[in-house]
Order: C-alpha cells, then sequence, then structure tokens
C-alpha cells in the first residue's frame, strides 16, 4: 500500500493491549513488541527536497527514525544524532538510507554537552559542505510520581536535553543557515496538559513551544522559518524505557482512536515543515496526537 492510498486511520496499526515490556533509557527501536512503523515501507517521496543537507537528534528511533526516512526520502542528506548506547538501532537507519542513494552519516554524542553541540554542527557542515535544515527530535523522559523525589542531576538532564541544546544547536547552526533555511523543535501535548508524573518533562516541553515561537520572530528578517510538531502518544522506545510495563501495555489506550500514534504517521509533517512550499509557515506548532486536544 502506498502513502497515497485511503485508509482507515482506526484499524490501521494494532491496539493496546501490548506485551508487557520494559526497557531502560534510552531504549531500542528494535527490542520493542510490536515493532514500531517508521515508514520503512510506506513513505514514498517526490523529490521536495533535492539537495538539502540536514541535521537529524534522535534520528536512530522513533519519531526522528519516522523523520529522518521521510525526509531522506525527498532527497535530503543527513547527519543522524543520538547516544551512543543506541547505535545499533542507528546503523539500520543509516543501511537502509544509504542502501536507497542518500547520505546518512552517523555522529552519536550527549546534546546535554554544550560542546558536543557544537561538535556536531561543525561536523555536519564540514561532512555536507553546508546546512538548510535543523530537526530537533532528541528528548529526555523520566517518570517521578513526587516532586520531592527529584534531583537536581535528573532535573538537569531533562532541561539540558531538551532545552538548553535547542539553544546550543541553534547558536551553533544559524551562522551556516541562508535564507530559505528553517529549523524543527519536537513538543509535545503535555508542554499544555501535563501528566503529574512528568513534571520537569512536561514543563521542558511548555518551554519548547515558547522557544519556538520566539525564535521564529527572531529569525524572521533572516528568512529562516522555525516550527514545532508537538505529539500525542507514540508508539516508541522512549515507553518501554521511561514508564512501567503495565502502562506501556495500555499505553494510547485512552486516546481517541484507542490506539498511540505510529512514528510514521509523523514523517510527512517534518517534510511539510522544512519543504521550501512552507515559505509562509513560522513560528508555528502542529500537532499530530489522533484528536486528542492539545489546549
Ligand atoms: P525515542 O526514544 O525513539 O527518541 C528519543 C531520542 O532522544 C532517543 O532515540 C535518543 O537518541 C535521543 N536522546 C535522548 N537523550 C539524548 C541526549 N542526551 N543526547 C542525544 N540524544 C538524546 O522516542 P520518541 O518518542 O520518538 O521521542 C522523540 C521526540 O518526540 C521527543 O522530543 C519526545 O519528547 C517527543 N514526544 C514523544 C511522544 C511519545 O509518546 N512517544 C509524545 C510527545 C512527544
Ligand atoms: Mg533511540
Amino acid at each position: 500500500m502506498s502513502q497515497l492510498d485511503k485508509k482507515d486511520p482506526i484499524s490501521l496499526y494494532p491496539a493496546p493491549p501490548y506485551p508487557t515490556q520494559d526497557q531502560s533509557l534510552p531504549g531500542l527501536a528494535s527490542a520493542m513488541d510490536p515493532k514500531p512503523d517508521h515508514g520503512e515501507q510506506s513513505y514514498v517521496g517526490s523529490g521536495r527536497l533535492k539537495g538539502f543537507r540536514g541535521i537529524v537528534t534522535g534520528a536512530d528511533s522513533g519519531i526522528g527514525r519516522a523523520a529522518a526516512i521521510a525526509l531522506s526520502r525527498e532527497g535530503a542528506d543527513l547527519v543522524l544524532n543520538y547516544l551512543p548506547d543506541e547505535q545499533p538501532d542507528a546503523e539500520e537507519v543509516r543501511d537502509l538510507l544509504e542502501g536507497e542513494g542518500r547520505r546518512a552519516i552517523l555522529v552519536p554524542g550527549d546534546i546535554s554537552s554544550e560542546q558536543f553541540c557544537h561538535d556536531l554542527v561543525e561536523r555536519a557542515v564540514a561532512e555536507l559542505g553546508g546546512l538548510d535544515t535543523l530537526v530537533m527530535v532528541a528528548a529526555h523522559q523520566e517518570v517521578h510520581q513526587d516532586i520531592l523525589e527529584m534531583t537536581t542531576e535528573s532535573i538537569d538532564e531533562t532541561f539540558k536535553t531538551n532545552v538548553y541544546s535547542l539553544f546550543w544547536l541553534s547558536q551553533a547552526v544559524i551562522p551556516h543557515l541562508e535564507p530559505g533555511s528553517s529549523i524543527v523543535t519536537t513538543g509535545s501535548i503535555q508542554g499544555n496538559t501535563p501528566s503529574p508524573d512528568k513534571l520537569d518533562y512536561a514543563t521542558s516541553k511548555g518551554a519548547i513551544g515558547t522557544f519556538t515561537a520566539g525564535l521564529a520572530q527572531q529569525l524572521a528578517k533572516k528568512g529562516i522559518r522555525v516550527n514545532s510538531i508537538a505529539p500525542g502518544p507514540i508508539w516508541t522506545p522512549l515507553q518501554p524505557a521511561s514508564s512501567d510495563p503495565e502502562t506501556v501495555s495500555h499505553f494510547g489506550e485512552d486516546s481517541p482512536y484507542g490506539r498511540p500514534g505510529q512514528p510514521a504517521e509523523l514523517g510527512a509533517a517534518y517534510v511539510h515543515l522544512v519543504s521550501p512550499e512552507s515559505s509562509y509557515t513560522s513560528g508555528t506548532t502542529i500537532t499530530i496526537a489522533g484528536a486528542t486536544p492539545n489546549y
């Protein structure tokens, strides 16, 4: 079936309950049951990003992998960032994209380090000869029932990964971006409707929406667009790596579709935001949450 065939979104993917499963952070897509769909079989490109060069963070798995596959199939050459523990997932993505004739350069490393953020951008510029887009998908999520249990170390890890890295990567990349380039962030419906057990994560996701709206105005005169995707519940390693097995087994069950989204259901939105056809789209957030409200 191609992406252009009409299909019922409700019955398109398996619904919970899923087998109970547990992983530790950051988790691997290859260890999930059922396996997430990142668009490997379904995303069909049409040359919308021919000649584009980009960085995708969190590109080894989940939504970042789906974004990388979609951007690549539209013609973009990419640097893929992830954590060193995720090397097997990242190699799967690289092998797929290179097998299709695109460049996919693996640069593992921790974006909660300011120095690494700068190194990542410099490496990408050196490898690709310049940059046209920065697509930031990576995030850290932990579950804590009680604010009194939270340590400064864990709050730091969440904010440095989810928020500071946006500043550091943008600072490094902007001098390389020409008019017509774009930056894409990844928020969450948690930013507007926080779960009480994800206090630091949800607060960081609220900040990402604010960052996107503010930076878009700052960069408008440079002709650089800044936008965000706010996903609802999506079937990725973030869930078994940060939640208990029982919660994972029922993940997405309460959403209007009765199932979580699959990463493949987000790839086209990243393409839309990066594509030059979206020239008047800046400062916006696209919610992809299967009819779950985001307000
Ligand atoms: P995922 O685990 O597949 O992706 C998250 C990625 O973040 C990891 O693969 C890892 O490579 C990267 N990462 C984490 N810490 C890092 C660090 N310090 N340095 C470098 N990379 C790091 O999970 P996902 O669900 O695809 O998450 C992608 C994005 O989607 C995140 O921003 C997440 O907040 C957002 N999101 C996910 C959901 C969901 O239900 N899955 C819902 C809303 C928003
Ligand atoms: Mg991963």
